[in-house]
């Protein structure tokens, strides 16, 4: 008994189905359970929820979100070798885990899944960074989700969450906090892991907003943010100088300055002068 289930201990199920952790794969697995159950609470009441859980790995953290009450858990494994845990874990809460051993940039899993969702991970990191650039640029808002909980990089967490005047602001946290409430809910030294990687980690919480912060056509604001940042020590007057032939009047009619620079503009900034440029 692990103290949040009646399955055993994860050390006893990664050495009885021998899941050595590949590196290629992003393993370093959670095994302390009262962490992933305290994890899987920061992600919010999940009770009468569906939650979309991706690498799930031994079943650690889906462990905790299954004991904290998870109405349904999709858990998207491209390691079939944790198919046989999985499963094991599928029994003890029955017909509330579903296990697809798929790649989760491979696969649309909106299909197995009923409102409200959220989403849980923690991923390799830089599957989880183009997955969460996903999940925030779908075609219609709001999306398909209620709340993504992601573990990440601890310097990617802060990029996400980062404000203007900071080293760390940039295109995700525009991109991020544009649709969506983010905050760093916990960060993790490297032995919280097995086996442990270099660097500290966070969760980072995002909530979608209803409508994005301000107004602004997706493309055009991606396209303005992309070339501001492209070249950030330069002032907008230079870095934006493609976009239009008269971008000083343009930057100006948006309420900012042409000698202004990418990191001193805030997201109502942006969106104002990709409003301009539409
Ligand atoms: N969630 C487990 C935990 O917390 O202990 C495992 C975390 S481990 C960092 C990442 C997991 O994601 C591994 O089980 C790995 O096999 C899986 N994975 C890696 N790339 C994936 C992908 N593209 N699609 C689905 N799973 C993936």
């Amino acid at each position: 008994m692990s103290g949040i289930d009646d399955l055993p201990p994860l050390r006893d199920v990664i050495a009885s189905h021998d899941l050595r952790a590949k590196k290629s794969l992003g393993q370093n697995f959670l095994l302390d359970l009262n962490l992933t159950a305290k994890i899987a609470r920061t992600a919010g009441d999940l009770e009468g929820c569906d939650i979309l859980e991706v690498g799930p790995g031994p079943g650690g953290l889906t462990r905790g979100l299954l004991a904290e009450g998870a109405r349904h858990v999709l858990a998207v494994e491209k390691d079939a070798r944790c198919l046989p845990p999985l499963a094991e874990v599928a029994a003890a809460y029955p017909g509330r885990l579903e296990v697809m051993n798929a790649d989760a940039l491979e696969i649309d899993a909106t299909a197995h899944l009923t409102p409200p969702i959220r989403i849980v991970a923690n991923l390799p990191y830089n599957v989880g960074t183009e997955l969460l650039v996903r999940w925030l640029t779908p075609p219609s808002w709001p999306p398909f989700w209620e709340s993504l909980t992601l573990m990440f990089q601890k310097e990617v967490a802060e990029r996400i969450v980062a404000k203007p005047g900071s080293k760390a602001y940039g295109r995700l946290a525009i991109l991020a906090q544009w649709r969506a409430d983010a905050r760093i809910v916990m960060t993790l030294p490297p032995e919280a892991f097995t086996p442990p990687p270099k660097i500290h980690s966070a969760v980072v919480h995002l909530t979608a907003r209803p409508e994005p912060l301000f107004p602004a056509e997706p493309e055009v604001l991606s396209r303005v943010v992309a070339a501001a940042f492209n070249q950030r020590r330069k002032m907008l007057r230079s870095a934006l100088r493609g976009l239009a032939p008269d971008i000083e009047d343009r930057i100006l009619a948006a309420g900012l300055k042409p000698t202004m620079r990418a990191e001193e503009v805030s997201i109502e900034g942006f969106c104002a002068l990709a409003r301009q440029l539409a």
